[in-house]
Parts: structure tokens; C-alpha cells; sequence
């Protein structure tokens, strides 16, 4: 099991830097994120010890848990559709929440991190290809979120986030990465004050090497790494 899950990680980890050299970025350009949800903790040890500091969960009970039984110095991450009455246990815990979509997750955020005195770093997640089915604000409605949520002490907007609907080729992906791409652009343009757009979270196992070419700086990849998710467990 180990020997295999290091494989994985080593050759996702070698089409990253392919990728990177394709579009001439630098690898350090890109953060990979393991996306670790429903797998057990001796897996995620083990792709900690072949290097990976970045860890993606999307439930908060399963994230604390494992917080409580890995070392310290990983870099959570919230990829997660996040629910207001759960946010209190992981503000101060993540390094980076990557799902807010609307000013009342943002305000229950900022009232938590006051609470403890705390700068709380986010991505706000766009639903660039507007499907039913996902969480996510509107292209549209991105930029006045983005405003309202930057008024907001506690909070640091770091940029976007999106998941690309599921497709067979990953071609089929590169128009809405490189439109997320470009609406960041737009709106680091606007220069408004706390926020940064110098994060684009953006590409799974499917696709991440399109989100790269594209302009990615954060790829969350959970099948590549640790094989197909049993949710039946
Ligand atoms: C599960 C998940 C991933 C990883 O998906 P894979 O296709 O297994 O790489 C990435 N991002 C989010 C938000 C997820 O929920």
C-alpha cells in the first residue's frame, strides 16, 4: 500500500512539473493539495511522509479528526461546502477555506475569527460553468460578493476557487478555467483593499494539468493520489 500510494504521488507530482514546464511556470508556482476525504490517516501519514504538507477535506467533523491525529506543521484545507453552524470548529485550525459563496458564510466566519483574534484566509468559490448541481456563486455575482466580503475585518480574500464540471476530456475544461482565470484578473484590476487574487484553486485528477496550463497556483487531487473514494464504508 505505501509503495503504491507513493507512486501515485510521485507521478502526479512529475505531470504537475510537466505541466508547469509546458506553460513555462515555475513549480513553485503550485501548491498540490491532497485531497485526502474518506480515506484513513495512516494514508495520509504516509503521502505526508513523501513530502506533501497540503491536505484537502470537505467535512468538518472528518478534517478535526484527522487535525487531532497528524502532525502539526500540514496545511489544512476546506474544500467543502461549508455550513454556518460548523464553522466555529475550524476557524483558527485551517489555513485556507476554499468554498465561501455567500456573505452570511462570510459573515459567521468573520464573527468567529473575532472572537479569537484571528485573520482568517478564504478563496471564494465561483460555479464558473453555472451547473444546478454545485455550490458556488454566479460569475456575475462574484465581484459584488467579493466587495461586501472584503469589508469584513477578519477576513482575507487570497482569490478564487472552482470545480469543473466532471468531463471524459479535459480539453472540455480549459474555457472555463481560463474564463475563472481571466475573472481574477478582472478583479485584481479593481484593486480593492484586502484582497488579493494571487490564489486560483482550480483543477482535480481529471483535468488539473489543463488548470496549470491555465493558470492555476492550487491543483486538489484526491483520486490520483489515493485511488478511488468507498463511500460506503
Ligand atoms: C473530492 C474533491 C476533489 C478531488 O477530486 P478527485 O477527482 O478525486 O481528484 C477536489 N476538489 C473538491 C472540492 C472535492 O470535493
Amino acid at each position: 500500500m505505501d509503495t503504491y500510494l507513493k507512486e501515485n504521488f510521485q507521478s502526479v507530482e512529475a505531470r504537475i512539473q510537466a505541466a508547469c514546464d509546458r506553460a513555462g511556470r515555475s513549480r513553485k508556482e503550485v501548491t498540490l493539495i491532497a485531497v485526502s476525504k474518506t480515506k484513513p490517516v495512516e494514508m495520509l501519514q504516509t503521502i505526508y511522509d513523501a513530502g506533501s504538507r497540503d491536505f484537502g477535506e470537505n467535512k468538518v467533523q472528518e478534517m478535526c479528526d484527522k487535525i487531532e491525529q497528524l502532525p502539526t506543521d500540514i496545511r489544512w484545507h476546506m474544500i467543502g461546502h461549508l455550513q454556518t453552524n460548523k464553522v466555529k470548529y475550524i476557524v483558527g485550525r485551517v489555513s485556507l477555506i476554499h468554498s465561501v459563496d455567500s456573505l452570511h458564510l462570510a459573515q459567521e466566519i468573520e464573527k468567529q475569527a473575532a472572537k479569537l483574534d484571528v485573520i482568517v484566509p478564504i478563496l471564494i468559490e465561483v460555479n464558473i460553468a453555472e451547473e444546478e448541481s454545485k455550490f458556488g456563486i454566479h460569475k456575475e455575482e462574484t465581484i459584488s460578493l467579493v466587495r461586501e466580503v472584503a469589508a469584513l475585518p477578519h477576513i482575507r480574500i487570497q482569490g478564487l476557487m472552482t470545480i469543473a464540471p466532471y468531463v471524459e476530456n479535459p480539453e472540455d475544461n480549459r474555457a472555463y478555467f481560463r474564463g475563472i482565470k481571466q475573472l481574477s484578473v478582472d478583479i485584481a484590476r479593481e484593486n480593492i483593499d484586502n484582497v488579493s487574487m494571487d490564489c486560483l484553486s482550480m483543477g482535480m485528477t481529471g483535468d488539473y494539468e489543463v488548470a496549470i496550463e491555465e493558470g492555476a497556483t492550487m491543483v486538489r487531487v484526491g483520486t490520483g493520489i489515493f485511488g478511488e473514494r468507498n463511500y460506503n464504508q
